[in-house]
């Protein structure tokens, strides 16, 4: 059965992505089944979507309370459960206001028009905006060159806004081009997910949040896939002085379903007006519901606090791996429920290594070819912890071993 679905799939289906070769059919807490009925530590969460894990019982209670409520209704109405969620948001962040959209892109898009409807109102000589070498930003060709991976950019045209890109940790260049070049925000990412699980330092963003308000130019932060917990603060610029003019977010924030959007701060959060922007799904009511379902359980349920004790403990022990194989793994880096392992492996031999995970029931992704990348959910027990160090303890062993053979 799981094959014939692999043959629809690759017959109906455009191959925008390396789809591994598993066909899931159900999915609960941290595990997915596929259609054999082989259970998988989801390691992965639909890319640091599923922060609660699988049928988590306040998701399930939303979609059920909302469901039999009403599915959409239109921004023409006021919706309970997105004021709802905007307000929490803004209170657990900072001042401001909230736009919804339907995904991370829809985010940065969102924000990229702010950025301009912004300086138009006070300074036009400022034009463009700032990003790192190695960001995601999105794939919409209003963010496709905001994303500085040229395997992902090259191929397609620029909108017309001047894009600057500079390394992370460069203090000194992101000052020269401030300087030379009067772009109107910076964007970055205060851990990078797919350019490699890079974390800001919090010296670095702070002077470049410094930076930003000496030059009167928008800061502005990606917490797409950072966001909802997964750094063990609900946003990881929370971790830093840091107060950014809009935050991006999306990903984990509707509990599973699609939900993104932005929270602008004083400076901007008045920009938009009727007919600048919006989008006829933003917020779907379920999602809204969702997301208030996601913050209950982070918050009200303690499963945010409760989470930094066990990303530690698995933290530790990538770290006690990298020690005991020096050979074959270059470090570990990342924040929170945000790993990253890199491997002094060839990209072929990461991909054996990863089917083999697999194989034994853990599905973790690979970025930058040669980086393994933890996204558990935040409800990732002890138990599953000690399982997951085992399963590398073994691989990682059997390929160091192999490594002093040769
Ligand atoms: C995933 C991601 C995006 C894009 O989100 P989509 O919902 O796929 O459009 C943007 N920025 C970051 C940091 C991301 O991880």
């Amino acid at each position: 059965m799981s094959d014939e679905w692999l043959n629809l799939d690759e017959t109906y289906i455009m191959p925008t992505y390396n789809r591994l070769p598993l066909a899931i059919e159900r999915a609960e807490q941290n595990y997915l089944y596929d259609t054999h009925g082989k259970a998988y530590l989801d390691l992965f969460t639909g890319l640091a979507v599923n922060v609660l894990g699988h049928g988590h019982p306040r998701v399930k209670q939303a979609l059920e309370a909302q469901g039999n409520t009403y599915l959409h209704i239109s921004n023409y109405f006021v919706a309970p459960p997105a004021v709802q969620l905007a307000k929490r948001l803004i209170e657990a962040t900072m001042p401001g206001k909230v736009f919804f959209a339907n995904s991370g892109a829809e985010a940065t898009e969102a924000a990229v028009k702010l950025v301009h409807k912004w300086r138009n109102a006070q300074d036009e000589e400022k034009n463009g905006i700032v990003v790192l070498s190695n960001s995601f930003h999105g794939r919409t060709l209003g963010t496709i060159r905001l994303t500085r991976q040229p395997g992902i950019y090259q191929d397609f045209p620029a909108v017309d806004m001047p894009v600057y890109e500079t390394p992370a940790e460069d203090t000194a260049s992101l000052a020269r081009i401030l300087e030379d070049e009067q772009p109107a925000a910076v964007l970055m990412e205060p851990v990078l997910g797919s350019g490699g699980i890079v974390p800001l330092s919090q010296t670095f963003m702070e002077q470049a949040s410094a930076l930003c308000k000496s030059h009167n130019v928008l800061f502005i932060m990606d917490e797409i896939q950072t966001g909802m917990g997964r750094t063990g603060e609900l946003f990881a610029y929370q971790h830093t002085n840091v107060t950014p003019d809009i935050v991006l977010f999306a990903k984990g924030v509707g509990g599973g379903l699609p939900l993104g959007g932005l929270i602008a701060g004083n400076q901007v959060k008045d920009k938009f007006q009727p007919g600048d922007h919006g989008t006829t799904f933003g917020p779907s009511p379920l999602s809204a519901a969702l997301g208030n379902a996601v913050l209950d359980a982070l918050f009200e349920d303690g499963v945010l606090s409760s989470s930094r004790e066990r990303a530690e403990k698995l933290q530790n022990g990538l770290q006690s791996l990298t020690k005991a194989y020096p050979s074959v793994v270059d470090g570990v880096r990342g924040l929170g429920m945000m790993l990253g392992m890199k491997l002094k492996l060839a990209p072929e031999k990461v991909k054996e290594l990863r089917a083999r995970i697999l194989d034994r029931g853990i599905l973790i992704d690979v970025t930058q070819q040669t980086i393994l990348r933890f996204l558990p959910p935040l409800t990732l027990e002890n138990a599953e912890i000690e399982h997951l160090l085992t399963v590398l303890e073994e691989e990682l062993a059997a390929l160091a071993g192999g490594l002093s053979d040769e």
